[in-house]
């Protein structure tokens, strides 16, 4: 592995940060566990760039894990958020900006007919969940190995042993019974979903998928996956939530669906929605057909609430990015997506590093393995992490800072230009010699049981 550069600033940080943080960050993936070296501690963002406390600038491949689709401190979304700021941060009432949030999403994604704000996409799948329960009187949920849906204890599984077997806790803290309704099935297998299904489906009350898996690197759904569980949905009465977290308002104005389920002419009975619809803050949203989501509260029986949800300066931010996200702006963050991937995947195969190229709309990753095609988490799986590592080290000395985990999708903004390409261009040879020089041995997966989770 390459000896990370000096940067003493952010290393002083990291010291300080681990006395009175546990491992020194507030979400795990930021630690560089996955890579090695310690993590940079950020003073400022502008555009694509980072600025860090040793006062290094780097190209930003994260984004913010997704939300930062323009760039970052955005003129728009600055002078919103200002505006909203300085007109009081909270008044625990309802105010019009949410419902002005809330008529863009059902205006953008067709099969939204309502919407409720909450402050995470935690909270969103969480809620999500609960409601599907509520509404078909049903306990059973199906989720995907590898798919991501935030920290929810139920949704925090791992497949059992056996086919249509309940889900085992993925994490200590999480009970058995936390867990006990939950199926966790491998993802894109079709024909074992309809397996479940015929043995149990008039226990299930949803089956919730990411809408392209992007929390295990890329994984995009197979041709007819998405639509074929709809399809189950529909035959056994169950609901199927669609987790637009990470892809809604980036891959298109309508997220995936508006790119695979308007085209298919299937819909989702709810969808989950976080990350770019925030702007950056703390906003999310769950919503879907009117007649599932008026069983919340306090429309119908099922409970749910936030003291800060649809909070005004989050909804601020929100508001201003989704206005500012045109066609434009897609076109430009599809051609840059390209752009970069298409950089990154030729540096490699000029060192004969074995890599998968994956991708699904702007969102793509690299699995260094030598398979030819990565469908399901256990494929995933099988990679060379000590690889990803090098090749992330050097690009970070570079100035270019990638995902610190081989598991997690790379971002572009519309604010990624031509300069911006030129540096990656420049540094990314280095990086593919020094994934190079790692062996050919794959080591054992490094993976963490648990998917995702920035
Ligand atoms: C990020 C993410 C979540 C969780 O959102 P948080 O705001 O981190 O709680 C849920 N689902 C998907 C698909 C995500 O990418």
């Amino acid at each position: 592995m390459v000896v990370p550069s000096a940067a003493p600033a952010s290393e002083e940080m990291f010291r300080r940060a681990e006395r009175v943080v546990p491992g020194g960050v507030n979400s795990p993936v930021r630690a560089f566990r996955a890579v090695g070296g310690s993590p940079r501690f950020m003073v400022s963002g502008d555009g694509p760039y980072l600025t860090d406390v040793d006062g290094r600038t780097y190209v930003d491949l994260v984004c913010s894990w997704g939300p930062m689709i323009l760039g970052h401190a955005h003129p728009a979304v600055v002078e919103a958020v200002s505006r909203a700021v300085a007109a009081g941060t909270s008044f625990g009432t309802p105010t019009p900006g949410e419902v002005e949030l809330a008529e863009l999403i059902v205006e953008r994604v067709g099969p939204v007919e309502k919407v409720r704000l909450v402050n995470s996409g935690t909270e969103a799948t969480m809620s999500a969940v609960r409601l599907a329960r509520g509404f078909t009187g049903r306990s059973t949920i199906i989720k995907f190995a590898g798919c991501y849906h935030g920290h929810v204890d139920a949704l925090l599984a791992a497949a059992g042993s056996g086919l249509a077997t309940f889900g085992l806790p993925d994490t200590p803290g999480v009970t058995g019974t936390a867990t006990a309704d939950t199926i966790v099935l491998p993802y894109n297998d079709l024909a074992l979903v309809e397996a479940v299904f015929a043995e149990r489906g008039d226990t299930i009350a949803a089956v919730i998928t990411e809408a392209a898996a992007a929390n295990m690197g890329v994984v995009p759904p197979l041709p007819g996956f998405n639509g074929g569980l709809r399809r189950l949905c529909d035959i056994h009465g169950a609901l199927l939530i669609l987790d637009e977290v990470m892809t809604g308002f980036r891959i298109s104005r309508a997220g995936w669906w508006g790119i695979e389920g308007d085209l298919e002419d299937w819909s989702p009975d709810l969808f989950t929605f976080g990350k770019v619809m925030g702007g950056g803050l703390p906003a999310a949203a769950f919503g879907g057909r009117a007649d599932v989501m008026s069983k919340l509260a306090p429309a119908g029986p099922v409970y749910q609430a936030g003291t800060l949800s649809g909070n005004p300066i989050a909804v601020a931010a929100g508001l201003a990015t989704l206005r500012a996200c045109t066609d434009e702006v897609y076109a430009t963050v599809d051609a840059r997506a390209g752009d970069v991937a298409g950089i990154v995947s030729t540096a490699l195969t000029e060192q004969g590093v074995a890599h998968v190229p994956a991708s699904a709309g702007s969102l793509f990753s690299f699995f260094f393995t030598d398979a030819t095609t990565v469908i399901d988490y256990a494929g995933a799986q099988v990679q060379n992490t000590a690889r990803y590592a090098a090749f992330f080290h050097s690009m970070l000395d570079a100035g270019i800072y990638l995902p610190p985990s081989a598991f997690e999708a790379w971002f572009v903004s519309a604010a990624h230009d031509d300069a911006v390409l030129e540096r990656i261009a420049a540094a990314a040879p280095a990086a593919a010699r020094a994934a190079a020089a790692v062996p050919d041995v794959t080591p054992a997966s490094s993976a963490s049981s648990v998917a995702g989770g920035a």
